[in-house]
């Protein structure tokens, strides 16, 4: 009964970040609760839907906007970002390659997408494959989110479901504040 008197917000987040981190495989985890080990290469963009009750008066669907194959240009078009209200950027703790690339994915996001007041989306940064034993933390990925405002960090796993909310929730309670 009460759902009829729900507002209902709807938030395009992006997920991005070199192939192979674990972009995909963080949104099946969250959307659909699983994970499954083969790679899943879809074509084009693709995204999934996540619907919170937030609370008393609000419903916020989340589209995860997926790469999808397109990463390995390194370089997203407009359309894959536009009307975006925030972003995770994804690497992969067991190759530090991919961590050098979150600058890049950053500079790519931040020329292509703003808030409609013109501030830049609120961005989080996902250091994923957490629960790979054999894994050393960049040190200056600290520094790095300070630099560039970065909301926040987090070692997360999609295999064991580690962090995937926290992260989440944390970009929407920043996409509710700048709504
Ligand atoms: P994408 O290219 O960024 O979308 O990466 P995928 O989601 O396709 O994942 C690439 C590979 O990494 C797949 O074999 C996944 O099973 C694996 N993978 C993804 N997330 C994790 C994780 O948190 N831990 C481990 N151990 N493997 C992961
Ligand atoms: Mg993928």
């Amino acid at each position: 009964i009460n759902n009829l008197h729900k507002r209902e917000l709807n938030f395009k987040f992006v997920i991005i970040g070199d192939f192979g981190v674990g972009k995909t495989s963080i949104i099946g985890r969250y959307t659909e609760g699983q994970f499954s080990t083969s790679y899943k290469i879809t074509i084009g963009a693709d995204f999934a839907l996540k619907t919170l009750e937030w609370d008393e008066d609000t419903r916020v669907n989340l589209h995860l906007w997926d790469i999808a194959g397109h990463e390995r240009f390194g370089s997203l078009t407009g359309v894959f970002y536009r009307h975006a209200v925030a972003a995770a950027i994804v690497f992969d703790l067991t190759r530090p390659e991919t961590y050098s690339s979150v600058e890049k994915w950053l500079i790519d996001l931040r020329r292509k997408v703003h808030l409609p007041g013109g501030l830049p989306i609120p961005v989080v940064i996902l250091a994923n494959k957490g629960d790979v034993t054999v894994t050393t933390l960049p040190s200056q990925i600290e520094d790095f989110c300070k630099a560039n405002n970065i909301l926040s960090w987090f070692i997360t796993s999609a295999k064991n479901n580690l962090n995937i909310d926290e992260a989440m929730i944390r970009l929407t309670n920043a996409a509710i504040q700048n709504h």
